[in-house]
């Protein structure tokens, strides 16, 4: 097994060519480094490389885990689905929620945020359904106008960006519409952030625009 730190700098490499390709500034995206699927042993040998931002996708999957990763600095992103009934514990244990779909979730989180410590906010991006999978969770652009406006409205959230997550497919260059459609949204309603762009497809999401890249299995290999 490839190390977590070799496999961080590769994709920190990556990173920086296809910046220098698209023109774009150095550093002007963040890298995320998914660690579902991967036990605590293996998330501290990317903090250990320098690592602070983690994205993680199930609730229930990070409490387990969380009590072995206190990481000073660490900062945990949920990019997974999230259900009503868990935004509560959410809005507790992670920093940033990447994954708003429903003005129902925005209002649920606000709500939780009112419940705890006093002047908190919390950042959320909402996610956006760009293909018609059934399956794909997210806002669909029809209705993506009113709930960004519905979102930004709640004192306690502060809208900052939009995500979305492509039908799979091998050839990376499938995604640039979704990933070009994306940055036009992000445009309109004058949000900051951009999350798009994964192990397989990362380059094209930053020649499209994206200031975050969501990346797994370029770091820490195959999910169990
Ligand atoms: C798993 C996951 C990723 C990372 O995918 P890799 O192909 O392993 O890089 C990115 N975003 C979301 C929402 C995910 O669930």
């Amino acid at each position: 097994m490839t190390s977590v730190r070799d496999n961080l700098h590769a994709v920190r490499v990556r990173i920086a060519r296809a910046l220098e390709r698209a023109g774009r500034p150095k550093d002007s995206v963040l890298l995320v480094a998914v660690s579902k699927g991967h036990p605590p042993e293996r998330i501290r040998e990317a903090y250990q490389a320098g690592q602070r931002q983690f994205g993680e996708n199930r609730v229930q999957e990070f409490e387990q885990k969380r009590a072995a990763l206190q990481l000073s600095g660490a900062v945990w992103r949920l990019i997974g689905h999230l259900q009503s009934n868990k935004a509560r514990r959410a809005a507790e244990i992670f920093q940033v929620i990447e994954t708003v779909d429903s003005a129902r979730l925005a209002r649920r989180l606000d709500d939780a945020l009112a419940a705890g410590p006093p002047g908190r906010r919390l950042p959320v991006y909402l996610e956006v359904k760009l293909s018609p999978e059934p399956t794909k969770a997210g806002c669909p652009e029809t209705e993506l106008s009113e709930l960004a406006e519905q979102v930004a409205s709640l004192s306690r959230l502060e809208l900052r960006g939009l995500m979305t997550m492509p039908p799979y497919s091998e050839d990376p260059e499938t995604a640039r519409p979704c990933f070009r459609r994306l940055r036009q949204w992000a445009e309109r309603l004058r949000l900051p952030e951009l999350s798009m762009g994964m192990s397989h497809d990362l380059e094209v999401a930053i020649e499209e625009g994206a200031t975050e890249v969501r990346v797994g299995t370029a770091i820490f290999g195959e999910r169990q």
